[in-house]
């Protein structure tokens, strides 16, 4: 089919901007046929661009011509109409549709390109499968719900730059092509081809970038970066993602932390009209992990986890002591309302908990006559009241018991919390609650590695009256860190640096990293500290997850672009792809089966 040029037409309007004020005007129109409903004498398509939906009219009695040629018109061909804005006849208006005043009377239709069949209907009320949609992704952000994300998210990008312009930040960007970033995920290599045989690695984050930049003096840095993190892709990861990253010079915890606050105040309060109040709690690892047996809780409701261990120490059955003898302890939630709860909730419960590694739970109803529990048998009434005491649990509430060593009680406690949280629906949808966990230990063991490893990155500070352990006891010391959690959900994570070389080898030396290794790894780095580095600070937040709790997205897939799959490919390319020999060649490789 010939189609028409717009040569000789300028688009004077957008297909969402047009209102009553309009009527009469001549207007030129593009964009994509989004349905056509032809009455006969009369054709009606909602024409549809990125803007919004205009209805044109295509009435034989007005423009033969255009009204013919429209009859050939199919869903998603793109076309440019020129026309009179009319008024809607009354009763005819969409409330729906900020257009919904008004029409297009068309004058003159030209055809600027057709349309294969779609593999899928944009405007389209059964959904194609995901892969589907991501292969033509490029169909699929016609939808206007996933265009909204993607423009909310550059709304909310520009304002980070703002907000932290003007709290004297300056955006600063890094390399790509680098060395290893120490992050805890495997790096993305990129051999070189002028020195072969070598490799940079993809950041995992620019973060010795922007300590380094400190050193240089910039003070406050900031940048909206990808980083690039070779992990087996757990449910809602992408490989390539989005960070704000920011670092400061001069400044302890408390400095990033409020930075942090005002960011957020300002973007909630212009993006969403939602009002936080700072300072944003705060719990040292340990406490949440007490309380909420979750380093990331949701404290939008309560169900802490309260320890009774106390209360059961003298009761004498077994099943308790025996855990509590051997230095495990007992802990519950009480579940208000929760005696409702039927055998298959609790066994479904039960379930949760042994997935955790946990033996098991208790559980008692309360009810007028007492408890209806699993375990009232075996505990006298003083101790049920002290239970009931402690937890604030009266009629019509359900306690759970969970015995266990205490990190086993604490998860699974902390997951059940969770479960039931979202089975009671006591989260108020709409509602936003930040919260700081400080304070993580600083290094953990591996006995994949069998050395320990740095809980955050090996370039943390430990707390300082911890630093006594660091060379004997290092399962005990405690960082300088601190993560930002949203609703439940890590949303950032950052810590005050190691700014001395005599530090930095100790920490390195407790890593079990030998002198030569890490000279080779981050010879440079050290070099940089020696020659006047400031103390500072700083932190990253996940920009792609922040937008996807921000616009209320499922995935952080609704939020990108051009999202990876699950296995880490790109559905639009079919990347990654073979290359040729020639390609290998030159880069001094082959491949070993080739
Ligand atoms: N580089 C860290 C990360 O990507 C954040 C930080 O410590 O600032 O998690």
């Amino acid at each position: 089919m010939k189609t028409d040029t717009i040569e000789d037409w300028k688009r004077t309007n957008n297909c969402g901007s047009l209102r009553r004020e309009d009527i009469g005007r001549e207007v030129v129109l593009m964009g994509w046929v989004n349905r056509r409903r032809d009455l006969g004498k009369v054709t009606f398509i909602d024409l549809r661009d990125r803007f919004g939906l205009t209805q044109i009219v295509l009435d034989r009695e007005f423009d033969e011509t255009s009204h013919k040629k429209a009859g050939i018109l199919r869903n998603e061909w793109v076309i440019a109409v020129k026309g009179i804005v009319s008024a809607r006849l009354a009763g005819q208006e969409n409330p729906e549709l900020p257009t919904g005043d008004i029409e297009v009377k068309i004058r003159e239709l030209k055809i600027l390109n057709e349309t294969g069949v779609p593999p899928f209907q944009v405007d389209g009320k059964i959904d194609a499968s995901e892969s589907l949609r991501l292969k033509y992704r490029y169909l699929e952000l016609r939808r206007p719900a996933l265009f909204h994300n993607i423009a909310t998210r550059h709304k909310i990008a520009l304002q980070i730059r703002n907000t932290l312009s003007r709290e004297g930040f300056i955006e600063v960007e890094t390399p790509f092509l680098t060395k290893s970033t120490p992050e805890g995920a495997r790096d993305y290599l990129v051999p070189s081809r002028i020195t072969k045989g070598r490799f940079y690695a993809l950041p995992q984050s620019p973060q010795l970038f922007k300590q380094l930049l400190m050193v240089a003096g910039f003070d406050r840095y900031f940048q909206i970066v990808r980083c690039f993190r070779d992990e087996d892709l757990r449910a809602d990861r992408q490989p390539e993602f989005t960070q704000v990253d920011m670092e400061m010079s001069f400044i302890k915890e408390d400095g990033v932390i409020d930075v942090v606050e005002t960011l957020m105040v300002d973007l909630f309060s212009t993006r969403l009209g939602y009002t936080l109040s700072k300072p944003f709690p705060r719990f040292e690892y340990q406490k949440a992990m007490e309380l909420y047996g979750s380093d990331k809780p949701d404290i939008r409701y309560g169900m802490e986890l309260t320890d009774i261990s106390d209360s059961l120490r003298p009761c004498g059955f077994k099943v308790f002591t025996d855990v509590l003898d051997a230095g495990g302890v007992v802990k519950a939630i009480n579940v208000k309302g929760g005696a409702s709860f039927s055998r298959k909730d609790l066994d479904e419960l039960n379930g949760m908990v042994v997935a955790f590694g946990a033996r098991g739970l208790f559980w008692a109803k309360i009810k007028s006559d007492g408890w209806q529990s699993s375990v009232a048998k075996f505990l006298k009434a003083n101790t049920r009241r002290a239970i009931e005491e402690k937890l604030g649990a009266a009629e019509g509430d359900l306690v759970i018991i969970v015995s266990d060593m205490r990190q086993v009680a604490n998860e699974a406690l902390g997951s059940l919390r969770v479960e039931i949280g979202k089975k009671l629906h006591l989260v108020k949808p709409g509602t936003y609650s930040f919260v700081w966990i400080t304070r993580f230990p600083l290094l953990e063991y591996s006995s994949e590695e069998e050395r320990f490893v740095a809980v955050h990155h090996p370039f943390t500070a430990p707390l300082e009256e911890d630093l006594p352990f660091l060379a004997e006891e290092p399962q005990r010391v405690r960082a300088r860190s601190y993560d930002v959690v949203l609703n439940g959900q890590e949303i950032g994570g950052g810590s005050v640096r190691i700014h001395t070389l005599d530090l930095q080898n100790r920490v390195f030396r407790a890593l079990g990293l030998g002198k030569q290794e890490v000279r080779e790894k981050f010879g440079f780095f050290l070099d940089a500290l020696t020659y006047g580095t400031p103390p500072h600070a700083g932190i990253a937040l996940g920009f792609d997850r922040l937008v996807a709790i921000m616009v209320g997205a499922e995935s952080l897939r609704d939020v990108i672009a051009f999202p990876k799959t699950q296995r880490a490919t790109c559905a639009v390319t079919d990347a990654p792809s073979e290359v040729g020999r020639n390609q290998l060649a030159e880069l001094g490789l082959t491949l070993k089966n080739s």
